[in-house]
């Protein structure tokens, strides 16, 4: 039984339509990537999931519950994580304010603070700027922030809609590093990436969506060498 399984979902903005019936699954443990082109329908994706666009048929299950269009801070608690497309950190709060935001519904003090050397263990550097304006980060450390934020609700599942977006290079690296790490400690994870290539390395399983439908699917290893993907993906 997958962790997370969409079904057929269709999801419109107004008259448009941006999903036109998707069908994953996610299993516990696992990366897996969406990829596809701007505008493809990856970031409503996570958003229908997540409960920030409202899906209009179709369903979705996490751990065998249906949780279609539930309100995002329901999904929250629930145990999923949606770090949205642009960071969306609060600029005028310090980092450590911005952390504290992402445990809202985090009940102790002792809690949180074991939540808060959670975060700092895999990114050391907000434990150095825990007093510096969010908005006065680099690229790369809001990035770093706005996951932190989402890993204080102690997720099972994180949804990451473009994490190395703007990103250096060698950030870049960084950021796929501390997936990776996440994973292994157990954090089953939803990436959806423009950086195809990258992206279908470190996932065990990725899909591609083209004009709202899924198009293919496979392992990420296959997915890489599948020449349509080269060409379309990977050039
Ligand atoms: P990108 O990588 O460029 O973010 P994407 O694959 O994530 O692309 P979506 O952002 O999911 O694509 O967009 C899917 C479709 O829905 C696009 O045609 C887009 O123009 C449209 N869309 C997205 N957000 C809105 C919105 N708020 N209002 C109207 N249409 C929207």
């Amino acid at each position: 039984m997958p962790m997370l399984e969409v079904k057929n979902i269709e999801t419109y903005y107004g008259a448009v339509q941006a999903l036109r019936g998707i069908s994953f699954d996610v299993n516990e443990g696992e990366i897996v990537t969406l990829i596809g082109s701007n505008g493809a329908g990856k970031s409503t994706t996570l958003k229908s999931i997540s409960g920030l666009a409202k899906v209009k048929t179709g369903s979705i299950f996490y751990k065998d519950k249906e949780i279609s269009n539930r309100p995002p801070h329901e999904t929250t608690l629930l145990g999923i994580a949606h770090v949205p497309e642009g960071r969306r950190i609060f600029g005028n709060l310090t980092v450590k304010e911005n952390l504290l935001m992402g445990a809202f519904s985090v009940k102790g003090k002792q809690v949180i603070e074991e939540r808060m050397e959670f975060v700092f263990g895999h990114f050391p550097r907000l434990k150095e700027r825990l007093s510096q304006k969010g908005g006065t980060m680099s690229g790369g450390e809001q990035q770093m922030l706005a996951i932190g934020r989402a890993l204080m609700m102690n997720p099972d599942v994180l949804m990451l809609d473009e994490p190395s977006m703007g990103l250096a290079p060698i950030i870049v690296e960084q950021i796929f590093e501390i997936i990776l790490q996440l994973n292994k400690m157990g954090i089953t994870i939803l990436l959806v990436e423009q950086n195809a290539y990258q992206a279908l390395s470190i996932a065990h399983r990725g899909y591609v969506i083209q004009n709202g439908s899924i198009v293919l699917s496979g392992k990420g290893t296959e997915l890489i060498e599948n020449d349509e993907i080269k060409e379309a993906y990977l050039a």
